[in-house]
């Protein structure tokens, strides 16, 4: 959680550009019912900066479980390799959805390591996006 003030119009504007959905999970506020939070890429602990180039948007979940980290074991080759970088990298390129839409998987080592390190695919949030699939709200589409 920021402990920086972000300017309302830095916020929204944050928004527009992650579709309204975590940088990492891909779950929508709108699916949710609650706002996302405004994350550090590079955690505010470990010197990252307050601007838009080190913001996006997360869900509490994945969030909290990223932390001030910037790396995870890939779970496939045991090394460390950094996280996604929901700026830098296109989430398509590490991830693909389950062909049944409910469990994220990784196509790359940094993809696993993510998956792994923020707990993508949690059992609660595994079974809400069941839900989610079956009402036609899921997989989110790229806009
Ligand atoms: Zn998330």
């Amino acid at each position: 959680m920021s402990k920086a003030y972000i300017p309302k119009a830095l916020r929204n504007r944050i928004t527009r550009q992650a579709q309204g959905r975590c940088g990492y999970c891909l779950t929508q506020a709108g699916v949710i019912g609650a706002p996302l939070e405004i994350e550090h890429i590079l955690a505010e602990a470990l010197g990252g900066p307050t601007e838009e180039a080190n913001l996006w948007l997360a869900c509490s979940p994945c969030n909290t479980f990223k932390g001030n980290r910037i790396a995870a074991v890939d779970p496939e080759s045991g090394t460390l390799v950094r996280l996604f970088h929901p700026r830098e990298q296109q989430w398509h390129d590490h991830f693909a959805w389950s062909s049944n839409g409910d469990v994220i998987i990784g196509k790359t080592a940094v993809g696993r390591a993510t998956i792994a390190g923020l707990r993508l695919n949690r059992t609660e949030i595994v079974h809400a996006r069941r839900l989610w699939v079956n009402a036609g709200w899921h997989p989110p589409e790229d806009e």
